[in-house]
C-alpha cells in the first residue's frame, strides 16, 4: 500500500509574510551606504538569478486520494493536528489524541469533553507501521517512500529539505531552496550581489565606539554554480568588542568542504589573515559566529587597520573563494 499524505505545505510560499527589514536595514544605514566592491570581476556576465527561481509549490504532490486521505485524518492529531506517533492515546468513546496534546488538555477529551484516562491506541499505531509514505519534501525532489515510523528520522536529514534563510539579524522565517532564497535574499532583503571568487569589500562605519551586537552585513558571491554568504559583524566577545567576518555555503555540509576560502585584513603596516572552510547555511548564523569560526578583528586592532584617529571604522577585508580539488 502506498499512500501519499501528510503533506503540509509550510515552506517556500510566495505569500509569507515579508519581514520588517526596512527597519532592520536601516538601523545599519551607516555601514551599508558605504560597502562597496572596489574590483569587480571584469568580463563575466551578470547572471539574473530571477530566471533561476525553481517555485517549489507548483510541483506539489498529488496525493493518491481515497484510502489516503481516511487514514491520513484518523493519524491527526484533532488538536494541533500534526501526525501522531505512539504513544496515540483515545478516550473511553474513541476519540484519539497525540502524545503531545495529552498533557495540555487537563485530562478531558478535547472532542467530547469526556475525562481521558490513559487508554493507548494500539490498533491506529499499527495501522500506522504498516504504511509506507513519501517524504513530506517530494515537491522538493525527495522520492524517497518510507515506513510511517522511519519517516520523521528520515525527513529531519532529508537532502531536499528547505533552508533557512541566511539573512541574519532578522526574524526572517522564509524558507526554500537555494535558488528560491538567492531570489529572495536579493529582492526582499535588498543584499548585495557579486559574481567571481575573489571580492574586495570595504566596511566604513563613522562611530566605532557605537559597538551593536547586532551590527552586521551579508554579501552574497556566486561563483563555482554555487553561492557564498560572507558574513561581517560586530559583536560583543566578553566584554570586549570585536568584529568577525565568515562564510557560509549555500548548501549542504558535505558540499561546504569542497571549498575553502581565504580573507586579509590589513593597514598601517599589519595584516591579518584567515583561511577556513565554509560553513554551510544549514549552521545558523549565530553558531557559526559564536563558534569564532572566522576572522576576528579586535576593535583595537580594527581601529588601527583604519589608520586615522580612531573616530572612524575603515576597514578593508580582501577574499578569495577556491574549490579543493
Ligand atoms: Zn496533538
Ligand atoms: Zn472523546
Ligand atoms: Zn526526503
Ligand atoms: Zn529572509
Amino acid at each position: 500500500m502506498q499512500i501519499a499524505l501528510l503533506f503540509k505545505c509550510q515552506w517556500g510560499e510566495k505569500g509569507l509574510p515579508k519581514q520588517s527589514m526596512a527597519s532592520a536595514n536601516s538601523f545599519f544605514d551607516d555601514i551599508r551606504s558605504h560597502a562597496e566592491v572596489i574590483d569587480p570581476p571584469e568580463s563575466e556576465d551578470v547572471m539574473d538569478i530571477g530566471e533561476s527561481v525553481s517555485d517549489p509549490t507548483q510541483n506539489s504532490v498529488k496525493p493518491n486520494v481515497g484510502v489516503s486521505s481516511s487514514v491520513r485524518e484518523l493519524l491527526e492529531c484533532p488538536v494541533c493536528l500534526n501526525a501522531m506517533y505512539p504513544p496515540i492515546h483515545q478516550c473511553s468513546n474513541g476519540h484519539t489524541l497525540c502524545s503531545g496534546c495529552k498533557p495540555r488538555v487537563h485530562n478531558r477529551c478535547p472532542t467530547c469533553r469526556h475525562e481521558l484516562g490513559n487508554i493507548r491506541c494500539l490498533a491506529l499505531e499499527k495501522i500506522a507501521a504498516s504504511l509506507e509514505l513519501p517524504c513530506k519534501y517530494q515537491s522538493f525532489g525527495c522520492i524517497g517512500i518510507y515506513p510511517y515510523y522511519s519517516k520523521l528520522k528520515h525527513e529531519s536529514q532529508c537532502p531536499f529539505r528547505p533552508y533557512n534563510c541566511p539573512y541574519a539579524g532578522s526574524e526572517c522565517t522564509v524558507i526554500g531552496d537555494i535558488p528560491y532564497l538567492v531570489a529572495h535574499l536579493k529582492d526582499d532583503h535588498k543584499v548585495d550581489m557579486h559574481n567571481g571568487s575573489t571580492f574586495n569589500h570595504r566596511y566604513v562605519k563613522s562611530n566605532p565606539h557605537e559597538v551593536e551586537n547586532a551590527t552586521w552585513m551579508l554579501t552574497v558571491f556566486s561563483c563555482f554554480g554555487q553561492y557564498f554568504c560572507l558574513h561581517f559583524e560586530a559583536f560583543q566577545l566578553g566584554m570586549a568588542p570585536v568584529y568577525i567576518a565568515f562564510l557560509r555555503f549555500m548548501g549542504d555540509d558535505n558540499e561546504a568542504k569542497n571549498y575553502s576560502y581565504s580573507l586579509e585584513v590589513g593597514g598601517n603596516g599589519r595584516k591579518m589573515i584567515w583561511q577556513g572552510v565554509p560553513r554551510s547555511i544549514r549552521d545558523s548564523h549565530r553558531k557559526v559566529r559564536d563558534s569564532f569560526d572566522g576572522l576576528i578583528i579586535q576593535r583595537n586592532m580594527a581601529l588601527f587597520f583604519s589608520g586615522g584617529d580612531r573616530k572612524e571604522l575603515k576597514l578593508r577585508v580582501t577574499g578569495r573563494i577556491w574549490k579543493e580539488q
